[in-house]
């Protein structure tokens, strides 16, 4: 069967109807995949299994939320989104639009571009605005703009994005055919780990598990205003998708934190990019330093007492490595420096 896209196929999860108009990109349905030589390679005797996001339309999970979000704001006779994002929203919100026939705006402080994601912006045709200001100053006329008429808002504080994004959850739990005993996730403004919450409570209630998964969010050291209890003015971190100092989710991401028995913990930018390189050269799984994150807390719990050997794990790794190809490049210490186009002079260079 053809997967129709996370909003026909968990409906009757979702605030829609039979008359609901879905736009869609067939986002979800992404693989859960075992990661043995990770484990291994970090001295575990448990199961992770990683769930990646990744593989959705434009590379990161923000494809959930926004399916559900351009599907709402169309039905409401939305014509213009907008975000104020340099990121993996904007790519998601201008693919959406460009699907929906609606014109994406995405408000950014000027200078601040990220081209290697505002790359998608551009090619789906969203309208990038430039302002003379930082990212509280684009974030302000954003909500500004939300009440003209004809515009809707699809940063993090739309509330359907939530709605689409617990279905990762529910994705995860119908693969395994049950909860895992742990949850890893990156935290940034922590919409995600709020609806993974939300995602694994809802299936409870209904009975589809039995058990709950404990919440593990991990923030980077720069940028961990949940984990330091304050507000952080200036965030920094090689993880730019979770570079956020004061997360629209606060609250709720503590409560799942809270209710889930679980942790809100910080990693370095070396553990993130440690675990980054190990992703990828253990399993063959590229990913954004901020997807990372969840895996730096993956070494960082097993490295502070261990993981129970019988567990099972799950991590959201949410975002494509392709989107941030300097990073990889920066942390590689190859030389890549020609040589003779003669047999001897190859085996030496292959072999180090
Ligand atoms: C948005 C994003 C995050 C952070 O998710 P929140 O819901 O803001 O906590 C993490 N990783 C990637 C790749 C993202 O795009």
């Amino acid at each position: 069967m053809n997967w129709p896209g996370i909003i026909a196929h968990y409906r009757r999860h979702l605030p829609v109807d039979d008359n609901t108009q879905i736009v869609t990109l067939q986002e979800g349905d992404t693989p859960l995949i075992p990661v043995p030589r990770f484990v291994n390679a970090i001295g575990g005797r448990f199961q992770l299994h990683i769930k990646l996001e990744a593989l959705n339309p434009t590379g990161s999970f923000k494809d959930r939320g926004m399916t559900m979000a351009v599907t709402a704001a169309k039905t409401r006779g939305a014509k213009i989104l907008v975000c104020a994002s340099t990121g993996n929203t904007s790519a998601s919100a201008a693919a959406y639009a460009a699907r929906a026939g609606l014109t994406a705006a995405v408000v950014l402080p000027h200078g601040k571009i990220a081209m290697g994601k505002l790359a998608q912006a551009l090619i789906y045709g969203a309208r990038i605005v430039p302002v003379d200001g930082n990212f509280d100053d684009a974030l302000n006329v954003v909500r500004a703009l939300g009440d003209q008429p004809g515009v809707e808002i699809v940063n993090s504080i739309n509330p359907f994005r939530i709605e689409g994004q617990k279905t990762a959850a529910f994705e995860i739990c119908d693969t395994l055919g049950r909860a895992p005993d742990r949850h890893y996730i990156p935290v940034g403004n922590a919409g995600n780990i709020t609806a993974y919450w939300q995602g694994f409570k809802e299936y409870h209630a209904a009975g589809t598990i039995r058990t709950l998964p404990q919440i593990f969010g991990w923030q980077a050291a720069g940028a961990a205003p949940i984990v330091e209890n304050r507000v952080i003015e200036h965030p920094e971190t090689v993880a730019t998708a979770i570079r956020i100092g004061n997360p629209a989710s606060w609250r709720q991401a503590g409560a799942a934190r809270d209710e889930s028995g679980g942790v809100i913990g910080s990693v370095s930018d070396g553990e993130i990019l440690r675990a980054y390189q190990l992703i990828a050269a253990s399993e063959g799984i590229f990913v954004e330093p901020a997807s990372a994150a969840a895996l730096a807390g993956v070494i960082k719990t097993q490295e502070q007492g261990g993981i129970p050997a019988d567990s099972l794990l799950t991590a959201t790794l949410t975002g494509h490595g392709l989107k941030d190809p300097d990073t990889a490049i920066s942390v590689s210490d190859q030389l890549i420096k020609p040589v003779p186009p003669t047999l001897s002079a190859v085996l030496q260079a292959i072999q180090g």
